[in-house]
Formats: C-alpha cells, sequence, structure tokens
C-alpha cells in the first residue's frame, strides 16, 4: 500500500508498528527467553554468541509436546510497506529499494526453494494487488542438495554441480535473495527471525509478513548407544564426502576386519547398513559395487522390519529384494541393532581421539550388536557401518528449534490442509519439518514438492487480501493440499535402477529405467538450467563410466575395485 494513498490515523499506526519493529528487530539485540517466545529486552548486557545460543536452545524449545494450545493468537496486523513496517535484519536493502511486503523462507530443501521460486513467479502487482515481496531464502548451508542422487555423488557418477549447486548459483535472476544463516529461532507474536552466521556465529534478526518453515528432518543417531561414535548417516553432502574418504581408506588400506573367503581365501570389507528401506537398499547396492563387488566386500543389512522395502511398490519391492539375493546381500529381517562398541584394537584408537565420527581423521572397526526377534543376539564385525533407520518419526525436529508452534508428538509443526501452521495465519510449513493431517504423508521431496506450489499460492492469497483488506468474495482463496502419487524410482546401482508408476502402469527396471531416472532428475531440478546442467552432466558422466567399463573389460579388471577420484569439494 503506498504510503500516500493512508489516512492520518493509518499513517499514525503504520509509524508506531515501524518503531516498535526498529525495536525488535535490532540486530545485535540480546535475546531472553519470555513465556511468549523470544523477546529482545532493551537494555541487557550482551552475552557472547555460544552462551546466548546455548541458552536459547535448551531454555525455550519444548521437544515433542504442542506448544501451541492455550496461547494467544498473535494479533494480525495489515501488511504494510516493508520499508515502514520493519528495518534491520537481514542482507538490508535501502528502504526505497523495499515497496512490497517480506516473505522468508527457512530451509533451502525441496519445499523451501521450491515455495520461493513459484512464490517469485506469481503475478504480483495486479490492478491493486500487493506489491511482490521481498523473498529471503535463508539456509544454514550454502549448496541445495538433489538428495535422490547423493549415491551417485558418493559412487562419483554425478558431479557436484549436478547434485548441489550453490544457491547462489541457483537463484541468480530469480528474484530470490539467499541469506546463509543458521535459524535458532522464531518470535512468532512479534514476527521476528533469529538467526546466526554459521562461519562467524554473529547474531542477526530479519523481520517478515509471511513465513515458510521447511527445515526438513534430521538423522538420530541418539537412541542406540555407540551409533554416534560409530556410524555413519547419509543424509547431508558432508556425510557423502565423508563416505567417499572413507571408501578410499577402504580402498587403499588392507580392511583391520577380514574374513577368509572360502573360495578365493581373499580378505573381505564387511560393511553394515542399518535401515531396510529405500535409502538401505539403495545405499547396500551401489556401496557393494564401488567396493568391489561381493569378492571384495561383504554387505549386511539390518532391518527391523518383516521384509526390505516393505513400504515400496510391489514392483520395487521384489525387484530391490531381488537385486539384493543376486548381488549376495545378507538381510537380517526382525533385527534390531542394541548397542555398538568398539573392537579391541578401535578401543586404542578411541582412547587418544575423542571426536569420533564425521570430524575424526579416521574411522574405526566396532561390533555391533543385534538381537532378533527370537531374542537370538549376535555381534556383527564391521569396518564401515551406514546408518539410513530413522529417517522419519524417530527423527528430531530440526531447524526452528525456539518457537511456539504447534508440534505433534515427533516434533512435526502440525499444519491444516492449507499447510498453515494451526492458529497461525501467516506461517506455512512443508515437508519433512511437518504434518499436515493424521496419517502424516510420507517424509518424500515428491511430498515437499507438491506442497511447494500450494504454500507459494495461499501466502499469494494471504497477502494479497490483507493489503487490501480484502473480504467476503473479494478474497482470494486459499487452496487445500491434496497428494499425487507420481510413483517412486529407486537406484539398484551404477547401470541399474527400477521405477514404478501411475499406479503399476509404467514397471521399468535395469539400464533403461536407470537413464530414465536421472532424465527424469533433470526435468524435476529445481530451475531450467540446472536441469540443464543436470542432463549434460548426466550424459557426459554415463559416457565416461561406459568407456572406463569398455577399457576395464578390455583388459581384464572387471570386478576390480574402482578407486573414488580425490574429492574436489567439500
Ligand atoms: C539419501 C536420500 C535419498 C532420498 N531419495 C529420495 C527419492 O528418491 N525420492 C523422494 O521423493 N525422496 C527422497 N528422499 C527424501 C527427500 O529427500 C526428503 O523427503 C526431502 O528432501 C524433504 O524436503 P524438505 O524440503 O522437507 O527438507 P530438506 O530437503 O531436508 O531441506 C531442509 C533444508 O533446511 C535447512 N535447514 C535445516 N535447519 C535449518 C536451520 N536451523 N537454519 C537454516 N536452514 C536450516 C537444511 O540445510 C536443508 O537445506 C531421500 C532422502 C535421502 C537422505
Amino acid at each position: 500500500m503506498p504510503a500516500c494513498s493512508m489516512t492520518p490515523i493509518r499513517l499514525v499506526l503504520a509509524a508506531l508498528i515501524a518503531c516498535h519493529a526498529i525495536v525488535q528487530s535490532s540486530a545485535f539485540a540480546p535475546v531472553s527467553i519470555s513465556p511468549s517466545g523470544i523477546a529482545p529486552p532493551l537494555n541487557s548486557a550482551p552475552v557472547s554468541p555460544g552462551a546466548r545460543r546455548l541458552s536459547v536452545l535448551s531454555t525455550t524449545y519444548p521437544p515433542f509436546r504442542n506448544t501451541f494450545s492455550g496461547r494467544r493468537r498473535p494479533t494480525s496486523s495489515p501488511i504494510l510497506p516493508t520499508a515502514l513496517s520493519a528495518t534491520g535484519g537481514l542482507g538490508e536493502e535501502s528502504s526505497a529499494e523495499r515497496t512490497g511486503p517480506r516473505v522468508c523462507v527457512i530451509g533451502g530443501g525441496f519445499g523451501g526453494l521450491n515455495a520461493a521460486l513459484t512464490l517469485a513467479n506469481l503475478p504480483w502487482s495486479m490492478s491493486d494487488g500487493c506489491p511482490k515481496p521481498t523473498i529471503t531464502l535463508v539456509d544454514d548451508k550454502e549448496r541445495f542438495v538433489f538428495l535422490p542422487l547423493l549415491y551417485e555423488l558418493c559412487v562419483d557418477a554425478a558431479s557436484v554441480e549436478e547434485v548441489a549447486p550453490t544457491y547462489r548459483s541457483l537463484l541468480e535472476g530469480t528474484g530470490v535473495r539467499f541469506e546463509r544463516r543458521d535459524v535458532t529461532g522464531v518470535d512468532v507474536e512479534n514476527r521476528v527471525v533469529y538467526t546466526i552466521e554459521p562461519t562467524s556465529s554473529s547474531p542477526c534478526t530479519m523481520t517478515y509478513d509471511a513465513l515458510v518453515i521447511a527445515t526438513g528432518a534430521q538423522m538420530n543417531l541418539d537412541a542406540i548407544p555407540g551409533a554416534r561414535d560409530f556410524a555413519l548417516p547419509f543424509y547431508t553432502v558432508d556425510h557423502c564426502y565423508e563416505l567417499r574418504r572413507r571408501f578410499n581408506v577402504l580402498d587403499s588400506r588392507q580392511p583391520i576386519t577380514s574374513t577368509r573367503d572360502k573360495k578365493g581365501d581373499e580378505e573381505k570389507v564387511e560393511v553394515v547398513i542399518v535401515g531396510g528401506g529405500y535409502s538401505g537398499v539403495e545405499l547396500a547396492l551401489n556401496t557393494l559395487e564401488r567396493l568391489g563387488g561381493a569378492e571384495q566386500c561383504s554387505v549386511t543389512l539390518v532391518h527391523r522390519g518383516d521384509e526390505a522395502l516393505q513400504y515400496a511398490t510391489d514392483y520395487n519391492r521384489k525387484t530391490g529384494q531381488d537385486r539384493l539375493e543376486k548381488a549376495g546381500i545378507r538381510v537380517l529381517t526382525g533385527t534390531t541393532v542394541c548397542e555398538i562398541i568398539p573392537t579391541s584394537s578401535a578401543k586404542a584408537d578411541l582412547e587418544d581421539d575423542s571426536s569420533g565420527g564425521l570430524e575424526g581423521s579416521s574411522f574405526r572397526t566396532c561390533l555391533v550388536k543385534v538381537i532378533d526377534r527370537k531374542g537370538h543376539r549376535s555381534d556383527l564385525r564391521t569396518d564401515l557401518l551406514l546408518w539410513t533407520a530413522g529417517a522419519t518419526s524417530a527423527n528430531a525436529p530440526i531447524g526452528v528449534l525456539n518457537s511456539l508452534l504447534p508440534r505433534d508428538s515427533d516434533g512435526r509443526i502440525v499444519t491444516g490442509p492449507y499447510l498453515r501452521a494451526k492458529g497461525l495465519d501467516n506461517i506455512f510449513a512443508l515437508g519433512d519439518c511437518s504434518r499436515a493431517r493424521k496419517v502424516p504423508y510420507a517424509a518424500t521431496a515428491q511430498v515437499a514438492m507438491q506442497q511447494a506450489p500450494v504454500v507459494a499460492w495461499n501466502i499469494f492469497a494471504y497477502l494479497n487480501n490483507n493489503y487490501n483488506r480484502r473480504g467476503g468474495d473479494k478474497s482470494l482463496k486459499l487452496l487445500p493440499f491434496s497428494y499425487l502419487d507420481l510413483g517412486e524410482m529407486m537406484t539398484l546401482g551404477n547401470d541399474d535402477a527400477t521405477i514404478s508408476s501411475l499406479g503399476g502402469l509404467v514397471q521399468l527396471s535395469g539400464p533403461g529405467a536407470s537413464v530414465l531416472r536421472r532424465l527424469i532428475y533433470a526435468v524435476r531440478m529445481p530451475t531450467a538450467r540446472q536441469g540443464l546442467t543436470a542432463a549434460v552432466e548426466g550424459a557426459q558422466r554415463r559416457l565416461q563410466l561406459s568407456r572406463i567399463g569398455e577399457v576395464d573389460s578390455m583388459q581384464g579388471r572387471k570386478g576390480e575395485k574402482r578407486g573414488g577420484k580425490p574429492i574436489q569439494w567439500k
């Protein structure tokens, strides 16, 4: 709304709200905890960023309970031109530059990134409509990660530009601003997001008129004793690069744990993968292939459920199980990991170095203690322990820890069909961090991507309705989310995949499915330019790999370990 068309009362109101916002959003105001959320008091003694973060995290975040019930709804204020409604915050532009409201999107994964891009392309400023908002995407990482292709990045079948482009390159020319920040809390009443800069830890705030939360989920390694010390999850690019490093170490060293192969009397690397869902099976087959096949490596999949891939379509489940069997991967179903302890040789290392896991310069052999449903216990000696279990409900909520948001017992933000946080007009949540109905949607990229345009439209409607104070028939209607299952695809190795789509009408596996999977992912990339990069890179890699395969088979090197390329980026 242009300032000149305001009535004097509105101008006074706007000035008051602007003053209030200036006070609230003071970038370096220390944070204290108030019963209603986080409020930065005036005149408080400054605290160190580290201490501040700790106190914020430990005091306000009440995990696994609904923190919203019984609380006052935030007062709804009209959408003001942001130059009037706030100052301070991230990546400030001059007030002359700013004309519209502010939308802040926290989390640049499949949900957040696609919501931000769709928002930027909606028809803002139609006739008397709301001016285009400043759209800021906030993520604590530098790169977007196309997670379904993480396996390919790990085994060098895809490049980092294809799988994990930087946000800056992705968002160039899209009208979406990017800020690399770790979000530490949200004050829903005063519409302020609290962040710290990941490298310097300097605190900063930003104000918003509408907020999108899409912070995903994270692997929970705390439930099993020893898991944090020995298991490597597979959820981020850092995990992927750590796994590449471990592959390279295994390539170059004599395995500490080795079994004598009855046939060839060769030493084998022992790999244990926990979790027999999509990720576990995909990782098992790709790892076995990467480490030189069953002659060089022995892979065991530990799965608590009745069978591997139990939630997959019939076709994909059968194909996946068939490949596991043919590859010689041992699958222990109905089996639970109880504890992980170091082997005697690893104990000595552990005493020297307490960093463990990802940061450690080496990784250690361990004993994975498992129990089956009949109560039989056994120990699995392991050179490499990979963890894919607990990717859904066992996940602890990450991202917006300090906030009075409605949560379910698993920490997901509860929304209704409009993907709006219950009881909050201007906060939307989508993807893995949210729950839109009683039986939660699967935690997949497909769900997050389909939710993104719905969230974008609903913010468009919310901002336009409030900007014009439109009511009744004139107001833009919010859209409910409804999910369309497009099918599922899985990688089963470098040159193998399985696809099941259109309710079983399309069922395909083998090399053709592998090529098609990469093509479909190229089309699903967040921007057309990224899609083109993915298609070209994918084709080049495939050509390269088939040439290497030809040379290998000409030189009789089939089945030998293929050493990974040196790490190019981390
Ligand atoms: C290895 C692997 C393979 C997969 N394969 C498939 C597949 O083939 N098909 C499929 O449909 N799904 C697949 N999934 C699942 C899918 O990737 C997720 O369901 C999807 O990424 C969820 O999207 P999201 O936007 O909710 O969260 P994410 O994509 O996880 O994005 C969350 C973002 O929020 C950021 N963030 C978190 N906390 C903060 C904070 N405090 N401050 C700032 N930023 C923060 C993170 O850095 C991240 O960028 C796979 C997952 C994995 C791990």
